[in-house]
């Protein structure tokens, strides 16, 4: 049997932020995923400015472009373009940026990954756990972190968690030589029931799909997506269509076992309002390798370590719930209102500025949001 300090299922952004922590404090660290990268992964790729500022090494090698600008659209219809003076997205195709992460967290000393085809079990004992795969291999382990995404397989065989809903999307490419015109970064509001159309050109392709809040209210379709890229880009084809649900409700995620714990979408870490979940993956797979640091350095307990770190995760993400419930409850007023200033700036600049919807709210509350804290200078390096 294989002993680690800690064993991470899953290698995408929580998994690799976790085990690039834990490796650079010491600690021996086995990743387990049971595909081989570089792996597909449904996500439109945008990484946030927020998402950027938290990245311990620069991704611009992997980034295709990045956006001062979004275009927002209620429905169809009417469509205003809000513009910062510094990035608020940076567009990546997440096989690369997910194998360049990967890469850079092995060239660390002390991490491995394997493939594995799936876990058959796991069992906690008081100093240890041990997780058997279906063909039967055992890695035991200190810690063992739940890492492997919205279906995670950590989640159910533990009972640590049971999310209230799930979020999904369904996204696919066009490819620039099909376009008469490439679109702007752009959401398209209400396009289907609470939520929305989205486009993100990334130099070749643009990455196009839907996203609902309410897959139990609403079933997104191949055939409404078609029908979106028609209406916008004029063009009836969109390749590799493919659906996914998005790991929501963590902010009712309440970690009980001393030794497993969950992070990114396995947790519901994704934010409701817009499906967000590259952020809160890297930040809670940030937190459970705190926790885990900590509680190694003073002899102390890692569950409450966890509990204290992923507390403001949670808090961003319960925020995010209640604006997106009213957002999309009120679409007409909400979109008056992210299209007009002073709102629809403030709003770009603070995610120029890198700020979590909690933060901006904050700024917002006291109109301190203005374009001098925004400082292009940050971001400038990721942009090649
Ligand atoms: C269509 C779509 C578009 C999206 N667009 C964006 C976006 O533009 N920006 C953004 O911030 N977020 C976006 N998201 C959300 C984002 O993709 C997720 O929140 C993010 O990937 C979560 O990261 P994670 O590390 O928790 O899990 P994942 O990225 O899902 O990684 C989980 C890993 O675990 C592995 N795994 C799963 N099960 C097992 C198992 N049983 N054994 C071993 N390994 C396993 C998988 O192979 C995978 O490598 C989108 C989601 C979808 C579906």
């Amino acid at each position: 049997m294989s002993s680690y300090d800690v064993v991470i299922v899953g290698g995408g952004p929580s998994g690799a932020a976790a085990a690039y922590d834990l490796a650079e404090a010491g600690f021996r660290v086995m990743i387990l995923d049971k595909k081989e990268f570089p792996r597909f992964k449904p996500c439109a790729g945008g990484v946030t400015t927020k998402a950027l500022h938290l990245f311990r090494y620069s991704i611009a090698p992997v980034i295709r472009s990045t956006t001062n600008t979004m275009v927002v659209g209620h429905g169809t219809g009417k469509q205003k373009t809000l513009s910062t003076n510094a990035p608020i997205c940076a567009l990546t195709v997440r096989t690369e940026l997910d194998q360049f992460c990967l890469e850079k967290t092995l060239q660390q000393q002390n991490v491995t990954f394997e493939l594995i085809p799936g876990i058959k079990s796991i069992h906690q004992e008081k100093d240890t756990v041990t997780l058997i795969t279906k063909d039967d291999r055992s890695f035991e382990c200190r810690y063992l972190l739940g890492a492997d995404g919205a279906h995670s397989q950590v989640r159910k065989l533990t009972g640590e968690f049971t999310p209230d809903r799930t979020a999904v999307a369904l996204e696919g490419i066009i490819p620039y030589d099909r376009l008469k015109n490439i679109p702007e970064f752009t959401f398209d509001f209400g396009v289907v029931h609470k939520g929305y159309g989205w486009l993100f050109p990334k130099h070749d392709h643009v990455n196009v799909g839907l996203y609902t809040r309410r897959p139990d209210e609403v079933k997104i379709s191949k055939v409404q997506l078609n029908q979106y890229v028609q209406t916008r880009l004029g063009v009836d084809t969109v390749d590799h269509v493919c659906g996914f649900p998005i790991g929501t409700g963590g902010e009712h995620y309440q970690p009980t076992s001393k030794r497993v714990f969950l992070v990114g979408d396995a947790a519901g870490m994704s934010e409701a309002l817009l499906g967000e979940g590259i952020h809160n993956a890297i930040k809670s797979g940030q937190a459970a390798a705190g926790a885990l640091i900590t509680a190694k350095r003073s002899n102390s307990s890692a569950l409450e370590a966890y509990k204290e770190a992923i507390y403001p995760v949670k808090h961003d993400a319960l925020n995010c719930r209640k604006v997106a419930r009213i957002f999309y409850k009120v679409l007409p007023v909400s979109y008056a209102f992210l299209s007009h200033y002073p709102v629809g700036t403030m709003a770009m600049n603070g995610f120029a500025a890198g700020l979590t919807l909690t933060e901006c709210k904050h700024h917002m509350t006291s109109f301190k949001i203005d374009p001098k804290i925004v400082e292009p200078s940050s971001l400038t390096e990721y942009h090649h």
